[in-house]
């Protein structure tokens, strides 16, 4: 970008301290003392460039010495641009007294992009082009190193001072040489600030033409309408008596946060206004949408605090904006009741019993599970003692196999030799025949005992069944018990929190009866910041057939803050609020009804 050949502000030491002088300043002095006179002859030389000083500054943090930096001129110029001071011209070449590197009058590209690195809505593009993004109106991410980063914990009520814009930053630095710069424009035209500045008088011509031109309208507010019928603050401009047309006016939407009081700080200010015109009807008009980054004020004093304070965002208007949100779900508004949400609190006084029913059952599972342990002892003494009985048994039949044997050897032997030996032999045979009958009866005890210890054994097993079964019925209603007391702790729980809520200040409930669903909306100002707001949602489903009984589940909720340093406050509330309900599972099936959106 060239250089600034006309600047409005030297740099003057007088005595110790350096000044800033403005041209108009030393012309006022010329013309109260004569071009000649002493009192201009004493000064004349002594200004030096302003931007070279403060490149100085901002380079080595400290005063240049006079050496350093070049010499200017004053030049009167009135007739036909105005007063301005200039490089001087030491001899033919004027070498010797050039701007040093950086100056933000010999190249303004350094200064711009430091200044984008700071202010939202401007980048500078490779070539050193400012573009302006101002009416792209979409919230930066916060990524720059910004003044109106919402996370300042030092924001408090007194001081809502909100910062300028990129535009003021500038104009301050150049003054009436910011014409001289060149940006790109929303509309990808590289424009010079003076190819876009029209009095208000003349931005009417152009807005009647229907060019929907962006440039800066110029002039000074006459007044600050109040909020019409369709919402709208109008900020009237003053125009010539004898104009026939209705006077320029900037327009501010009625979602947009600023109240009439917001914008007073306009009246009787001469200004300059960054935007689009439209011809609106009979009007001429510009939307505003943003004081800082729009606005610049071209009448500041020398360290004026900035005139407008950060917008409040107005309770009454968040609420209606909530409202009509929730009303599309099909969501009624209610009075808090707290009383009403008292169900859990009311059977609170069963958690004792419950609590002695889990106790007694608990115990009657450990007696169970003793009986268990000793019956499967019996049952197993039993095992034991039918497998001593298999081996008596099969030793008896063992035996008696062996007498059988024995008689019949007896038996054949006796018929060959039954004269010799008669008496003798008969003796034996009766002995073993009646050890046979002993034998005989032996196992057919140990047949008896045997089936009874089986009988035992599918007796006792059976009832360790029956007992298991039992102690099983037992665990069920020890946990039934328990789910019931832990839904009635956790339905305290929820109450509790519910109640809570609905006893702050500026919370609002809503009642959804097809989706069995309380609402409560909770906006509150953040701790940390009082520009910011908190809008915090609560859903709660309840039983069908008792609508004050809550569901004994977690609190699902919504939240998200809004800073009054955006833009479209209310509108993007609505549409916050909308995304999220739309995502919220018992509300996923319901028919969102759209609703005209009436704002007062
Ligand atoms: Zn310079």
């Amino acid at each position: 970008m060239s250089s600034i050949t006309s600047m409005h502000y030297a740099i003057r030491k007088s005595e110790s301290r350096w000044e800033r002088e403005t041209a108009e300043h030393i012309l006022r002095i010329r013309e109260k003392y004569g071009y000649n006179s002493k009192e201009y002859g004493d000064i004349k030389g002594s200004f030096y460039c302003y931007g070279c000083y403060l490149k100085w500054k901002e380079v080595h943090g400290n005063e240049p010495d006079k050496s350093k930096i070049p010499l200017l001129t004053h030049v009167d110029n009135t007739k036909v641009g105005g007063t301005y001071f200039r490089l001087r011209h030491l001899n033919e070449k004027s070498e010797g007294n050039k701007h040093n590197a950086g100056c933000c009058f010999n190249d303004p590209t350094g200064y711009l992009k430091s200044i984008s690195n700071s202010f939202d809505y401007m980048d500078v593009d490779t070539k050193g082009v400012p573009h302006l993004t101002i009416l792209k109106k979409n919230q930066p991410k916060g990524t720059k190193n910004n003044r109106f980063s919402t996370g300042e914990k030092d924001s408090t009520e007194r001081k809502r001072y909100q910062s300028f814009g990129a535009l003021q930053e500038i104009y301050n630095r150049y003054n009436n040489a910011w014409t001289e710069l060149t940006f790109r424009t929303e509309d990808s035209k590289n424009v010079k600030i003076k190819d876009i500045l029209f009095s208000s008088s003349e931005a009417i011509k152009i807005a009647q033409n229907y060019q929907e031109d962006i440039l800066i309208v110029t002039g000074v507010i006459k007044k600050v309408e109040n909020r019409n019928n369709g919402g709208y603050i109008n900020i009237v401009f003053k125009e010539k008596e004898n104009t026939p047309f209705p006077s320029f006016r900037l327009s501010v939407s009625p979602d947009h946060i600023y109240s009439e009081g917001d914008l007073k700080c306009l009246e009787n200010r001469n200004i300059g206004c960054y935007g689009r015109t439209r011809y609106n009807k009979t009007f001429a008009q510009m939307e505003l949408f943003s004081l800082p980054n729009q606005i610049v004020f071209f009448d500041l004093e020398e360290n004026e605090p900035c005139p407008f304070t950060l917008p409040i965002i107005n309770l009454k208007r968040m609420e209606t904006a909530v409202t009509d949100t929730l009303t599309a779900y099909k969501a009624v508004a209610t009075i808090a009741n707290v009383e009403g949400f008292s169900y859990y609190l009311k059977n609170q006084k069963n958690i004792p019993l419950l609590e002695k029913q889990i106790e007694q059952n608990i115990m009657k599972r450990e007696d169970l599970l003793q009986e268990k342990k000793h019956r499967i002892k019996v049952r197993d003494r039993s095992v034991t003692e039918k497998e001593r009985l298999i081996v008596q048994l099969n030793n008896k039949k063992d035996e008696l196999v062996t007498i059988k044997n024995t008689l019949e050897k007896k038996s054949s032997f006796m018929e060959r030799f039954f004269n010799i030996f008669k008496i003798n032999e008969s003796k034996k045979i009766n002995s073993l025949l009646s050890q046979k009958e002993i034998v005989q009866e032996d196992i057919n005890d140990l047949k008896q005992e045997f089936y009874v210890k089986t009988n035992n054994v599918v007796d006792t097993e059976n009832f360790i069944k029956h007992i298991e079964s039992h102690a099983v019925d037992i665990q069920t209603r020890i946990s039934t018990t328990l789910q019931v007391m832990d839904d009635l702790k956790q339905g305290l729980k929820v109450e509790k929190v519910w109640r809570e809520v609905v006893e702050k200040e500026n919370c609002y409930i809503y009642h959804i009866s097809t989706a069995n669903l309380w609402i409560a909306v909770q906006i509150s100002k953040a701790v940390y910041n009082s520009s910011i707001m908190e809008i915090k949602c609560l859903f709660q489903l309840h039983y069908e057939d008792n609508e004050m009984r809550f569901y004994p589940q977690k609190i699902q909720s919504i939240e998200f803050n809004i800073s009054s340093n955006e833009l479209m406050i209310y509108q993007k509330i609505r549409n916050e609020l909308d995304n999220r309900l739309r995502h919220l599972p018992f509300l996923k099936k319901m028919k969102v009804t759209k609703k005209t959106i009436v704002n007062s």
